[in-house]
């Protein structure tokens, strides 16, 4: 009974999942203002029913837009007829997708998912894996870690977190992955790094010295209602899975959800926006469920939420161009780290600040947890710079997540050490 329901299940999953087949992604680059404002303009035309992949924001900085084919010839006239220069990013979205769920079916079969050695990390995995290798993990090193459930999604599903912790009462360092569900190189790097912290303590000094003196929380699947669209619906959502009353669109953004310049520039106010903000600050539960823990727990010294794709490290602020009091401390860190980063693979990474690098984003993460004292605040962006973007191969996950490691652990070395 239990696989006719399972393969039903699969069944109607496999028959609703959207379809991109014949989509494009354009990469452009908008060469002055102008042009920058003339690709903005595209974003009013919600009949062309255009997904920024990489957001306007200014000149000779890459714009990225996943392009239905029924849109496409309008597009490539509009930005032929104001020559604005671009190129074909991804020829055929749907093709990657294909091969993105031959692989996993592949990777599944190669794994013995009974024990966290015999995982497949070079895989996509689904939302009931991921719970199921938290409580293996947790069940292999019952010294080490522990799992916490920190609240509910909207739907009801559970926002469990990783706690590693030798000792009661310590200072702790946060990490969380896939709040932009889409992002799927994020949950299973974060896979990867749960796995790498079991293996390493005890064994690697810094990772001993740090867990001697300090907790790592890890939460891993920060948008569960998402990601479950994501394996089910549709690949390419982004936001959580809340209604918003008297739009059909569904879903908040959980980056700009957050009570810090939250409804300033830089977050939408339309709920069918991939940037809504939400009706209020901390409507979302998903993020409800990261501040009450926040707040409870009190000693909170660093925190990375992880995004893709562009490759950057960011700190505070979003909202605003005033400077953290931090900013020279937060700078010289982000530049070890990602140094330490390339060192691996020469994969090259940007950093600065948030409004400085990127644009201004009002309601983010990192913003409300400097704003609480937290003063290693960082945010990545993960792999690619643009040849796959969300659609990141399978066989880049490892990489991508060892590279990251080493830039984490420059944060939280730097942490540790400058406890205050
Ligand atoms: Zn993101």
């Amino acid at each position: 009974m239990k696989g006719v329901l399972a393969l039903l299940a699969l069944v109607a999953s496999v028959t609703s999942m959207e379809n991109y087949s014949g989509q494009q992604v354009l990469r452009i680059l908008p060469a002055n203002d102008k042009e920058v404002n003339l690709v903005q303009e595209l974003e009013n035309h919600a009949d062309l029913q255009l997904d920024f992949w990489r957001e306007p924001s200014k000149p000779e900085r890459f714009i990225d837009i996943r392009v239905p084919f029924f849109s496409l010839q309008d597009v490539k006239v509009y930005l032929e007829f104001h020559n604005i220069q671009y190129s074909i990013m991804i020829q055929d979205l749907q093709e990657l997708f294909d091969e993105e769920r031959r692989d996993m079916k592949i990777g599944r079969a190669m794994e013995n998912a009974r024990s966290t050695d015999t995982f497949n990390y070079a895989t996509y995995h689904t939302f009931d894996e991921i719970n199921n290798f938290i409580d293996t993990l947790v069940a292999e090193n019952p010294s080490l870690v522990s799992k916490i459930q920190i609240g509910r999604s909207y739907e009801g599903r559970p926002l469990n977190v990783l706690k590693f912790s030798t000792g009661a009462n310590r200072p702790a360092f946060w990490i969380d992955t896939g709040i932009h569900s889409r992002e799927w190189v994020t949950q299973a790097s974060g896979l990867w790094f749960a796995k790498k912290i079991t293996k390493d303590y005890g064994h690697d000094p810094s990772l001993t010295a740090t867990l001697n003196k300090m907790d790592i929380i890890l939460e891993i699947v920060t948008n569960p209602d998402g990601f479950v669209y994501t394996h089910t619906t549709n690949r390419m959502w982004r936001k959580t899975r809340s209604p918003n009353s008297g739009s059909s669109c569904v879903g908040t953004d959980p980056n700009r959800n957050w009570d810090a310049g939250f409804g300033g520039a830089g977050a939408s106010s339309n709920p069918c926006s991939e940037t809504y903000r939400g009706r209020a600050a901390h409507s979302e539960p998903e993020v409800k469920a990261i501040v009450d823990f926040v707040k409870s727990h009190g000693n909170i010294k660093g925190f990375v939420s992880i995004h893709s794709y562009s490759q950057m490290l960011l700190y505070p602020y979003g909202y605003t161009t005033t400077r953290t009091p931090d900013n020279a401390e937060l700078d010289s860190v982000a530049r070890a780290a990602i140094g330490a980063l390339s060192s691996l693979y020469g994969t090259k990474y940007t950093y600065g600040s948030i409004i400085t690098t990127i644009y201004q984003a009002s309601g983010g993460t990192i913003d409300w947890t400097y704003n609480q004292g937290i003063k290693y605040s960082y945010t990545f962006e993960l792999r690619d710079t643009g040849r796959y973007g969300f659609a990141l191969p399978a066989n880049q996950i490892i990489p991508t997540a060892e590279e990251t490691w080493l830039a984490l652990t420059k944060l939280i070395e730097h942490t540790r050490d400058n406890l205050y």
